[in-house]
């Protein structure tokens, strides 16, 4: 009597109730498979460390005397597929159960839940158990927003941080006085303090990285085999929370949404690819800010404008996209169609932030937060680009882009391809935002201050024809009205112009 146990590349959590106890009937798979290396082009260190997790999560398991099938991409017995090679290994080990832990993407979960029904009606015991991730269930942001036509996240952060009890004082009331302390974080870095040096361990990881492009995976980016410096275990990670805490947690609030050229993560905590494989679990990252608050190691602003970030946004999104899917991914509220440009697989353009943004995701497959959202993604719908190309753009290129993540941020809240559901606005600037919050417009080709011109620089035009483009929808938006109120003091002659600037800028995107 075989179990099978069924392991993801994202679920690599030592912690969870399966590896409590060693069981000689169970086996723990674990499947190298095309079918995910293949469905978007991925950057080659999220394919190299996704199977170096799991290599060293099998190792580990094997070494606490778990029996565990490693299914590597170039074992002759691979048939690429979860589904597949289930078949396969049920009837090699004449399995009569299989379990897997509920997947996080829904293309995925679709796929097994199909198998498990057609194996049920043929005999075979199949169960889905909860990961013991997340703080909420799949359909918790969708029970609360119960008929609302807008899912505030706002709204979802305080009942989470009501429910879970986290930087509540002893009346339930926020610490501080204040649920949100967004309006402290919004500062340009100065060059002081210093971005922390980069906490993480590298690790040569080439024989396997030989072993993928043997096998044929393609893939873009640089894959940094020999110092890959991704947790590729628990204990990594775990290092990794404590050096976010101690060296750069004081100072995430204030800088947490600047810009510039001469750092790549600034204070940023680089957790998501540990967290979204789940060798860490939100709730100990909360809890380790909130400690770190307590212990008067970091200000408040700090420890709330991070908590928020994991207790709100991060499951907030996961319930968007449970709530929304299947046909989220179909979604383009605007109807916009344009290719990406071949810059976006080179950094290079002279747009001094783009070539920022794109060419660090390219080498470091990271970007943080205000470069995916107020520099590609501010850029990618201005220019009216294909939100299901911007979308495949992101889930491979991010080295923490699963969708359940990555399709929420970028679709709805990036690209407004939902219509505002999940934004309340889109999220959109001229050059002056983006030279505010850093130091990329200093000795760009382009200038800040132009918007017409083959110097002007193009977010200047392309925010301008947006709002023109698109008045009837955006005019009535509240938090929009100043840019009307700017638009109405236009001639005509000036709107054409911008109109006309706009539409060469668009013609030539490839070349910018
Ligand atoms: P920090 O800035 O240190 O933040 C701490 C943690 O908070 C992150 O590790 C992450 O777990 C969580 N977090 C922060 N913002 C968000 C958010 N908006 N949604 C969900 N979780 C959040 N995040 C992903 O994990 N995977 C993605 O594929 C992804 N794609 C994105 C695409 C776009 C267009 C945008 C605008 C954002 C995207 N994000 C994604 C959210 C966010 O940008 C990343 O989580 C963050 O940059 C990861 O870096 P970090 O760990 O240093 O984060």
């Amino acid at each position: 009597m075989t179990t099978l146990r069924l392991l993801l590349a994202d679920q690599l959590d030592p912690q969870h109730p399966w590896f409590d106890s060693v069981d000689e009937g169970v086996v723990h798979v674990f499947m190298e498979v095309r079918q995910e290396t293949d469905h978007v082009l991925h950057h080659a260190q999220k394919v190299l460390a996704m199977f170096a997790g799991m290599r060293e999560l099998a190792r580990q398991l094997r070494e606490a005397g778990h029996r565990v099938r490693h299914v590597a991409v170039d074992d002759p017995s691979n048939r690429q597929s979860f589904t597949d090679n289930l078949d396969a290994l049920v009837a090699h080990y004449q399995a009569t159960a299989v379990q897997y832990q509920a997947p996080d993407d829904w293309r995925v979960d679709a796929q097994l839940a199909r198998w498990a029904d057609a194996r049920r009606a043929e005999g075979l015991q199949v169960d889905m158990v909860d990961t013991d991730h997340f703080l909420t269930t799949r359909d918790e942001a969708a029970e609360i927003f119960a008929k609302r036509k807008q899912w505030l996240m706002e709204h979802f952060y305080r009942q989470m941080r009501l429910k879970h009890r986290v930087l509540l004082d002893a009346e339930g009331q926020p610490e501080g006085g204040q649920w949100n302390f967004d309006h402290d974080n919004r500062k340009p870095w100065p060059g002081t303090p210093a971005e922390p040096a980069d906490w993480r361990t590298p690790h040569d990881h080439s024989a396997l990285w030989a072993t993928i492009e043997a096998a044929g995976v393609k893939t873009f980016g640089d894959p940094q085999a020999e110092r890959l410096a991704w947790p590729l275990n628990r204990a990594e990670a775990l290092q990794h929370l404590q050096a976010f805490v101690t060296h750069a947690l004081p100072h995430f609030g204030d800088y947490q949404d600047a810009l510039t050229g001469k750092a790549w993560r600034l204070f940023h905590s680089l957790l998501s690819f540990a967290l979204n494989v789940k060798m860490l679990r939100p709730r100990e990252v909360i809890d380790a800010a909130e400690a770190a608050w307590h212990a008067g190691h970091v200000p408040l602003a700090a420890a709330e404008g991070f908590i928020r970030q994991i207790l709100g946004w991060r499951e907030y999104v996961r319930g968007v996209y449970w709530a929304q899917m299947p046909g989220y991914d179909e979604k383009n509220h605007f109807g916009h169609a344009l290719p990406l440009p071949p810059w976006f697989w080179t950094g290079d353009t002279q747009m001094a932030c783009m070539a920022q943004a794109v060419g660090q995701s390219l080498r470091e497959a990271y970007a943080h937060h205000i470069q995916r959202l107020m520099v590609i993604g501010n850029f990618a719908l201005l220019a009216g680009l294909d939100p299901q190309a911007v979308h495949r753009w992101y889930l491979g290129v991010y080295i923490d882009a699963i969708e359940w993540v990555e399709l929420p941020n970028t679709l709805g809240m990036s690209q407004f391809a939902d219509g505002g559901l999940l934004a309340t606005k889109p999220y959109v600037s001229s050059a002056a935002y983006i030279d505010r919050m850093g130091d990329h417009c200093k000795g760009c080709h382009y200038r800040k201050k132009e918007r017409i011109g083959e110097r002007a620089c193009p977010f200047n035009a392309l925010y301008w024809d947006f709002h023109l483009r698109y008045d009837d929808q955006l005019r009535r938006n509240p938090r929009i009205g100043m840019v009307y109120r700017n638009i109405d003091k236009m001639d005509e002659a000036e709107r054409d112009a911008i109109q006309q600037q706009a539409r060469g800028i668009q013609a030539r995107l490839d070349r910018l």
